[in-house]
């Protein structure tokens, strides 16, 4: 199976995203996670990236693009991918079906997760990731020596610089100006399946498989 996710930073993509690949075999390619990787690593395109990245602004389309294309020309993504955090621009939208044809990739399903802004910011400032396996959990499950319930890590979960409310404010701005109008590109190309993405996980996860089939 091959999905591009989307949804506003915070409606719980990542998380879904993670479950969805573990689920149907499938590799999980978030962009924000591999730069978040990058810039650990203090590698070029962590140095590049990470001004950009803690502001809340987008990394230049080549840049992000470039990742794709990497990952999904590799023998990993043969099973079926799915694609978290991009495109986010309608120019990413566009190298991507670029990408696609030059890969022979056809019949990927787009799902979309929708929650309200309110929730959204709630969310994401009480939001705690592992620095080892990138698992997200609420700030007030997470106790003092407390281990990764995903990889076991002892004290390992940090909250994202970008996860600051003013940040977050102006990521959801950067979203509706830049990644919504991805949505009218794809509208002629693809079906979106839209799912409410305020449910519990697991019925977020149900209904994503439910409306996959
Ligand atoms: P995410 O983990 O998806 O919320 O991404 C975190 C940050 O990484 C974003 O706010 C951007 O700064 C950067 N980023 C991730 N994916 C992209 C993308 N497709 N295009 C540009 N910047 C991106």
């Amino acid at each position: 199976m091959k999905i591009i996710i989307f949804g506003a930073p915070g409606v719980g993509k990542g998380t879904q995203a993670k479950i969805l690949a573990n689920k149907l075999n499938i590799i999980h390619v978030s962009t924000g996670d591999i730069l978040r990787e990058a810039i650990k690593a203090e590698t070029e395109l962590g140095k590049r990236a990470k001004e950009i990245v803690e502001a809340g602004e987008l990394v230049p389309d080549e840049i992000v693009a470039g990742i794709i294309k990497d990952v999904l020309s590799d023998e990993k993504s043969k099973n079926g991918f799915i694609l978290d955090g991009f495109p986010r621009t309608v120019n990413q939208a566009i190298i991507l079906e670029k990408i696609f044809n030059e890969l022979n990739i056809a019949d990927v399903k787009l799902v979309k997760l929708d929650a309200s802004d309110e929730i959204i910011i709630d969310r994401i400032v009480n939001r705690l990731v592992c620095s080892t396996c990138g698992n997200i959990l609420n700030k007030n499950l997470v106790t003092e020596n407390f281990n990764c319930p995903n990889c076991n890590t002892l004290n390992s979960y940090y909250k994202r610089k970008d996860d600051d409310e003013e940040v977050i404010k102006r990521r959801l701005k950067v979203y509706r100006e830049q990644t919504e109008p991805v949505f009218n590109f794809y509208k002629d190309k693809a079906k979106m399946i839209e799912v409410d993405g305020t449910n519990k996980i697991e019925t977020v996860t149900n209904d994503i498989i439910e409306r996959l089939n």
